[in-house]
């Protein structure tokens, strides 16, 4: 958002904007999306993972402001058409990383606030990362700063400082997304050839290593944590085959049931927005008996939501207090819709 509008926001959020917003969409489930928290600030940047101390403040405003409830409940009362209190909220956090067991755990248990927690369960318990986290992992470490991925379709990109680094990464990963599997598989692998795994030998790896299934356990006995799952390994759903497709959630839904001993988990779709899932995903998740599923579409959820595919408000790094505030209350989503045409609108 340009500075000026974004100024006039945070004007506005000042002089009560967000109260109001919240107090309109009181009869709204609110559903906050969360990925990595870290112990503390590292000196490079990436939208997924953020502080604690930002965290703890997030959910104490939560507490405060909401009826922060698990989110199978909040289900369960949609789907029997049974009343739920004003400001209901729910907390998830998607891929199942190491530090929601370390640090984010702990903070929910000490001020006891629900959430459910997603997997990809094909990288539990290993010591690879997620296939996004590694392109990321990569590019941070390169010391050389040019990838020549012309043979690949994608391009050369060079970099001469952190910023035009952090470019090259979102628009490598974003033109990644779009290619069929094989495809993507065939650029990431020559992306590690010519970084010589870099990714794999920097201390940056290990926040975005993933929790053990012993964790996932600890956590879910302690009754305050559900576990959900995220696909084996983090493909976008509608770019593989049928069988894949029913591999993917079948696979991740068994091995949490499994595991875990749990009985129907929620389930949230890999990248999740509209485009990253279609019907044959949706035809196997209620094979499964999957009651309900999350993405990421931008947006509080209103009765009328389909429970196969609730909104979500995603919160990350560069998320401030007064964001914080704009976006849980709706407020943020109001001002999207009413820039963008009817037909961007979801
Ligand atoms: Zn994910």
């Amino acid at each position: 958002m340009p500075g000026i509008a974004q100024q006039l926001i945070r004007t506005a959020e000042s002089l009560g904007a967000s109260a109001v917003s919240r107090k309109l969409h009181s009869g709204q489930v609110l559903i906050v999306m969360y990925h990595g928290v870290l112990p503390e600030p590292r000196d490079w940047d990436h939208w997924c993972q953020i502080p604690a101390d930002e965290f703890r403040w997030q959910i104490e405003h939560l507490k405060t402001h909401y009826e922060v409830l698990p989110l199978s409940e909040i289900v369960a009362r949609l789907a029997a058409d049974e009343p739920l209190p004003p400001h209901t909220a729910a907390i998830t956090f998607d891929d199942g990383l190491r530090n929601n067991f370390e640090v984010a755990f702990p903070i929910l248990r000490e001020l006891d606030v629900p959430a459910t927690m997603y997997l990809a369960t094909g990288y539990v318990g290993t010591d690879e990362l997620l296939w996004q986290d590694r392109v990321f992992a990569e590019i941070e470490s390169f010391d050389s700063m040019e990838l020549d991925l012309s043979v690949h379709g994608l391009g050369t990109h060079r970099w001469n400082n952190v910023v035009a680094r952090q470019k090259v990464f979102e628009t490598l990963l974003a033109n990644l997304k779009r290619l069929p599997v094989d495809r993507k598989n065939r650029a990431l692998a020559e992306i590690c050839r010519q970084t010589r795994n870099a990714g794999l030998r920097n201390p940056t790896r290990y926040d975005f290593q993933l929790m053990s299934w012993d964790n996932a356990a600890e956590m879910q006995a302690s009754g305050l944590i559900e576990i959900g799952p995220h696909t084996d390994n983090h493909e976008l759903l509608s770019r593989l085959s049928d069988d894949q497709i029913a591999s993917e959630i079948v696979g991740s839904y068994e091995a949490v049931c499994n595991r875990l001993d749990s009985s129907s988990p929620t389930f949230a779709f890999p990248n999740g927005t509209q485009n990253d899932y279609d019907d044959r995903a949706l035809k196997a998740l209620r094979q499964c008996n999957i009651p309900a599923a999350v993405t990421t579409i931008s947006g509080l959820n209103s009765r009328s939501q389909p429970l196969m595919q609730l909104k979500r408000v995603g919160i990350g790094a560069d998320t401030t207090r007064w964001q914080f505030r704009a976006e849980i209350s709706g407020l943020m989503d109001y001002l999207r819709a009413l820039k963008s045409p009817p037909s961007e609108r979801s």
